[in-house]
């Protein structure tokens, strides 16, 4: 699907379009010349953007989905002034951005890995390198550095510092090749931030308006949504994650009536790969069945994905067995799983399910993206990807509510991903990073293989993400019938912290608490623990659920 070299010959280029390629980034930077954004200064993807972007046809307009506190947000006048500041010999009157020399921090180091060698190990010995932040490197004209401590540590644009803005920019485009023209990103407070900015764009709790989105979803989606009053209805799924055909039944035959007075949903909140808590992942036709549906009802979609670059080869089980599902890409592999470990960057960004965002022909989709789960959580810094209308509604909110992620944030994760290691070794790092996690799910699949009744507990083996997803037969306990699944549950849970294991109750994470539960699920991490401890905590796991079905 993505193309990262670049077709001159006019046969090539009438099979495959042109898009933009890692040459084409550097080529367009040198082109472009040295980035000059001082202080708070205003950019936007258009600034960023290679030609290939446009010539596309232009995003359906959203109005009328906007809420009535989304339409009633006008431009923040002390930052629109700011625009102001770049005309040369400007003396600031104006905004209360203090001197930079009242700013109590010189400079900042941080030891970071040297593409390709990201082990803590490498890092820490002679292969890692020092990087040093001083307050006022873009002052130096004949510097590298477009963006120092004394521009990251001053307010700036809620949309992002421009420098970060056109790495994520770039990033966008080479990954995604959004099919419209006006997209645009704006950097966000992590996914967390974007998705309760995002349901407030979209939702109004005074017509009514809900949400769908799996019938397992993440619990703290769930949670910011019910407290906007936002409704929140789920959609079934198997393997492969949300199920197109359940979706367009539970659209086609809304009744308000039946839903409490909901009004018919215009959104979909889905996390496509590696899904929390399930781990399922959307293969390409699901995607595309998916996309289908909301167009048919012209339901908006929040693509959330904080695992996206966390997809993982097929697993090959010590005894053979693989269950699940084809996931319909063109490789068609189990699960929505990837070929091979990828060797170039090529192939790993080849072997990525395209995403909702690239085959977004209507620009209905408002994708979520963090470093959360591929640098650093602490960051607090992702990005949302959407059209012009939509992002500039999400900007006017962000001036209001956070001013965007810190700028001291913003300026670690853009020294490390763009001054020093650019897009490839950026590229580099994601690839070490899912050979990492790949690891680790193939550890916890070979101790649940080993620990676990395979007669009471069955799973998928994930393709992405960091989640695997049990589930339990409770017709086998032996007060079956006699006890709720929200018992047995709650009985297997806390023997389970008896024996020393944490694991989540599948209930937790149901979209509609009040239905009855599908199933007797619980979700499992294989992130946390170290590899040796996943084996022993799969083992408790295993002598949990035999105590409480009365197998031991
Ligand atoms: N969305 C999903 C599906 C997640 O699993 C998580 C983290 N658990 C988040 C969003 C939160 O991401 P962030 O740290 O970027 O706010």
């Amino acid at each position: 699907m993505v193309v990262v070299v670049e077709q001159n010959g006019t046969h090539a280029a009438a099979i495959t379009p042109k898009r933009l390629t890692l040459d084409g980034i550097g080529a367009r930077r040198a082109k472009a010349g040295r980035l000059v954004a001082s202080t708070a200064s205003y950019s936007d993807s258009d600034m960023f953007k290679s030609p290939y972007a446009y010539g596309k046809p232009k995003a359906k307009r959203w109005e009328h989905l906007f809420s009535q506190e989304s339409l009633a947000r006008g431009p923040c006048v002390l930052k629109q002034a700011a625009k102001y500041l770049k005309q040369p010999g400007m003396i600031s009157l104006g905004g209360g951005l203090p001197a930079p020399e009242n700013f109590p921090i010189d400079s900042l180091s941080l030891r970071v890995p040297t593409p390709p060698y990201f082990t803590e190990a490498e890092t820490h010995g002679p292969l890692g390198q020092d990087i040093t932040i001083g307050k006022y490197d873009a002052r130096n004209p004949d510097g590298e550095s477009v963006f120092d401590l004394s521009i990251g540590m001053n307010y700036g644009q809620s949309v992002g510092a421009a420098p970060l803005v056109r790495w994520v920019t770039e990033h966008t485009e080479l990954v995604n090749a959004p099919p419209y023209s006006d997209w645009r990103c704006a950097l966000t407070v992590g996914s967390t931030g974007a998705l309760e900015q995002a349901l407030r764009i979209f939702c109004d709790r005074a017509r009514g308006d809900s949400i769908l989105t799996e019938e397992f979803s993440f619990s703290t989606a769930l949670e910011t949504a019910l407290p906007l009053g936002i409704r929140v209805f789920g959609v079934g799924m198997d393997g492969e994650g949300l199920v197109p055909e359940r979706l367009d039944e539970v659209l086609s035959n809304w009744d308000p009536a039946a839903r409490g007075g909901a009004r018919k949903p215009t959104v979909l909140y889905t996390v496509p790969s590696g899904q929390n808590p399930t781990g399922a992942t959307q293969s390409l036709q699901r995607r595309r069945e998916v996309y289908k549906v909301c167009q048919k009802h012209d339901v908006y979609i929040f693509e959330d994905e904080p695992y996206y670059y966390l997809q993982m080869p097929a697993y090959n089980s010590s005894n053979g067995h693989a269950n699940g599902h084809t996931n319909g890409h063109t490789n068609g592999h189990a699960n929505g799983a990837v070929a091979l470990p990828a060797e170039t960057i090529e192939e790993f960004l080849e072997s990525l399910v395209p995403s909702l965002l690239s085959i977004d022909t209507d620009g209905r989709v408002l994708r979520m993206d963090s470093f959360s789960k591929v640098v650093v959580p602490g960051s607090r810094v992702g990005w949302i990807t959407a059209s012009e209308e939509v992002v500039d509604r999400f900007i006017r909110h962000a001036e209001c509510c956070n001013q965007g992620p810190s700028g001291i944030s913003q300026l670690v994760m853009h020294k490390l991903v763009d001054e020093t290691w650019g897009h490839e070794g950026y590229l580099r790092w994601l690839m070490h990073l899912r050979r990492e996690y790949t690891r680790r799910r193939d550890t916890i699949l070979a101790a649940c293989e080993k620990y676990l009744p395979r007669d009471l507990v069955s799973w998928v083996p994930p393709a992405a993400g960091m989640f695997l997803w049990l589930q339990i037969d409770p017709a086998q306990h032996p007060r079956a019938g006699a006890v709720s699944l929200l018992e047995i549950e709650e009985q297997l849970f806390f023997t389970c912290i008896a024996k020393g294991v944490l694991a989540t109750r599948g209930s937790w994470f149901r979209a509609e608490p009040d239905r009855p539960l599908s199933g007797l699920f619980f979700r499992t991490t294989f992130a946390a623990a170290s590899e040796s401890n996943i084996a022993a905590a799969v083992e408790r796991f295993g002598a949990a659920v035999r105590e409480v079905f009365g197998r031991s």
